[in-house]
């Protein structure tokens, strides 16, 4: 998130270097067995595309040898087994026959072909996108901290596109070209060596030219996806925080930041398309050289060899005349689907670091199949049902900067505990700890006695409901943010919210429980927001409950109407409460005081305020405010 935190009033100009690092992460032959498990899944059509290779090369490498007969039958020449004997008629009409048969086998099998081979792409896509989505959203929160979510969409779209389009563009018809290569080098051997081998060879310096290109135009071309990336995050960026751009009038100046990094794609783009140019150009050349070179050699040969046993006829000279296209036509072919395969490549190549990405927060049985995890229902049929314990717990975000340092203490089952201290003190870590979603750095977290790192995510976070000050919406109505993809029957829902007494704002809605909730609940106000957090954390009864701020955003005739709510629902549960308004969690059982990272207080309302420590002066600043 460079650009809205960048300390500097001066806009960055164009030439700002690049950071992106060019990483060669895997082979372009291990890149490509990680398609395999993809395509094997649509092994079939695959096989069947593959297939159609065979009568598609096989007719296309006869086409040039019917040509060259018929020049030689005209000419009087000598010609294949099957011609002799023949009437000059007969023998053409019969060469046409098969030029016809051959041309509708090509016709016919090529619209086949790129058919299937494009439904297999299809799948092969849908396939990684679903994998990336269901392992993205696996990642730890540590990921995200430090993976701008535009970086992540290019990976999820573009490069995810660009693999398709190696499939609809035709680029794996590579395969294709390849055989062709093949069956074009064997009938020209067999009709001529010398001129075969003239031809072949120089295939050799243009293959060394398009490596050397292949290589160049694959490094612009991660560079320039990179680029891409930088370019959405940036985009993603301003959409998110339109208010305070607006507000801060940055509208310029964050024009200038953008307008940057996208002469920095633009630059890197045009790399890509200087190499891509530059192997379509040298094919030309090399390819109207090579007929040229083999039209001068074969005249040579004709006249050295005339009237001699292995005299060359006019026929395979016209032959080899037309083979000498078609060997530089796969080559062509190669070039223009290069683009497409390397940019397909490039797209593996993310793709892949994407997925290599560890999963960091596992559930036991992934980890180490010893005994059955307790489920949510055994967590709390269990004798000390809602009890929490930090032993020697310490965390970094990262490195060696402990935000928590060996916190230890013991919430009772049924106790109502508050965390109090300055901000930064490490008061959300502790809830984020205890929900999993990142690991302790040291120590061990218990809940019922069980290590959480014993339990299945899923039972945990049954076990624990969690508000936080942002309650996130989601696309959907009413109904459906409270319920969050489980199965819940309406009037579970509502009664849920009867219960957090969020009942009336929802009937107030146009569409009660209906009602459409726009992305990131934009149609709805931060308090409306906090209420669903309520009910959708009622619903699923949760054994202890935990708040972040999450008071914070009502106001006070709401917050009243909560309380009431939340004394019916903390009967019988745990409950954690992060409140800056120590007035709010005067009633609580014990408070927790934190001071960077350690736990320095712990007890009642009262007795911390006769102890006179941190809780006291932070209370009677409060109420001198
Ligand atoms: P507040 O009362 O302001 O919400 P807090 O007590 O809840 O503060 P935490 O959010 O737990 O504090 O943060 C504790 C420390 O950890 C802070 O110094 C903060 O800078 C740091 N921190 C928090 N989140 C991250 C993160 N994702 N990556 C790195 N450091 C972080």
């Amino acid at each position: 998130m460079r650009s809205a935190s960048a300390p500097s009033s001066s806009v960055p100009t164009a030439s700002t270097p690049s950071s992106v690092p060019v990483r060669t992460v895997e082979s372009d032959w291990r890149l490509f067995l990680r398609l395999v498990p993809y395509a094997r899944r649509s092994s079939k059509t695959l096989l069947l595309s593959l297939l159609l290779l065979v009568p598609l090369s096989i007719a296309g490498a006869i086409q040039p040898i019917l040509v060259g007969q018929a020049i030689s039958l005209i000419r009087g020449e000598e010609t294949i087994g099957f011609l002799t004997g023949r009437s000059l008629m007969e023998g053409l009409n019969l060469l046409t026959w098969i030029l016809f048969i051959t041309i509708a086998i090509r016709l016919a099998f090529r619209g086949i072909q790129g058919y299937l081979v494009q439904e297999v792409g299809q799948e092969i896509t849908a396939a990684i996108r679903e994998d990336l989505f269901r392992h993205v959203t696996d990642l730890a929160v540590r990921f995200f901290d430090r993976t701008p979510v535009g970086k992540l969409i290019t990976r999820l779209t573009s490069d995810v596109e660009a693999l398709g389009d190696v499939f609809s563009t035709g680029a794996i018809g590579i395969v294709n070209d390849l055989f062709s290569l093949l069956v074009v080098c064997i009938t020209m051997f067999w009709l001529q060596p010398t001129l075969a081998l003239m031809l072949v060879l120089t295939l050799f310096p243009v293959t060394a030219l398009i490596l050397y290109f292949q290589h160049q135009y694959r490094k612009a071309n991660y560079r320039s996806r990179e680029e891409l990336s930088l370019l959405n995050a940036t985009l993603q960026e301003n959409i998110l925080g339109i208010n305070v751009v607006q507000i801060f009038r940055r509208q310029r100046f964050n024009s200038e930041l953008f307008r940057a990094t996208n002469d920095r794609y633009i630059r890197e783009v045009d790399k890509t398309i200087f190499h891509d140019s530059a192997i379509s150009a040298t094919l030309e050349w090399v390819s109207l050289g090579a007929i040229a070179l083999v039209l001068w050699a074969g005249g040579v040969l004709v006249f050295k060899t005339a009237g001699t046993p292995e005299a060359l006829t006019f026929g395979t000279l016209a032959s080899f005349i037309l083979f000498s296209q078609r060997l530089f036509d796969p080559l062509r072919q190669l070039a223009e689907k290069f683009t497409a395969i390397q940019s397909g490549l490039t797209a593996v190549e993310r793709i892949a670091e994407l997925l290599n990405e560890p999963i960091e927060i596992k559930d036991p049985g992934l980890v180490q199949a010893t005994v059955q995890a307790p489920t949510a229902a055994t967590l709390k049929a269990a004798e000390r049902s809602g009890e929490i314990r930090f032993e020697d717990v310490s965390f970094a975000y990262k490195d060696q900067d402990y935000v928590l340092k060996n916190l230890n203490f013991t919430i009772q089952p049924g106790e109502k505990i508050a965390l109090v201290g300055p901000t930064g003190a490490g008061k959300s870590t502790v809830i984020r700890l205890l929900c999993r979603l990142y690991e302790p750095t040291s120590g061990q977290i218990l809940v019922s006695g069980h290590d959480i790192r014993s339990l299945r995510q899923q039972d945990l976070r049954r076990y624990i409901g969690v508000i936080l000050q942002d309650g996130f919406i989601f696309s959907g109505d009413v109904a459906s943010n409270i319920s969050l993809g489980e199965t819940y029957p309406l009037e579970k829902i509502i009664e849920a919210a009867q219960l957090t007494n969020v009942d009336s704002f929802i009937q107030q809605l146009p569409q009660g429980y209906q009602t459409l909730l726009r992305q990131r609940g934009t149609n709805l106000s931060a308090g409306q927001k906090q209420l669903l957090a309520f009910a959708r954390v009622a619903i699923r009864d949760p054994q202890i409950l935990v708040m972040d701020e999450a008071t914070a955003n009502l106001d006070v005739g709401t917050e009243a109407l909560i309380q009431e709510a939340l004394d019916r629902l903390l009967r019988n549960r745990t409950a954690i409460i992060i409140a800056h308004r120590l007035s709010t969690i005067r009633n609580v059982d014990r408070i927790l005081v934190f001071k960077q990272g350690q736990l320095v207080e712990s007890g009642r309302h009262e007795v911390l305020l006769e102890q006179g420590g941190l809780y006291a002066s932070l209370y009677r600043l409060q109420m001198l405010t």
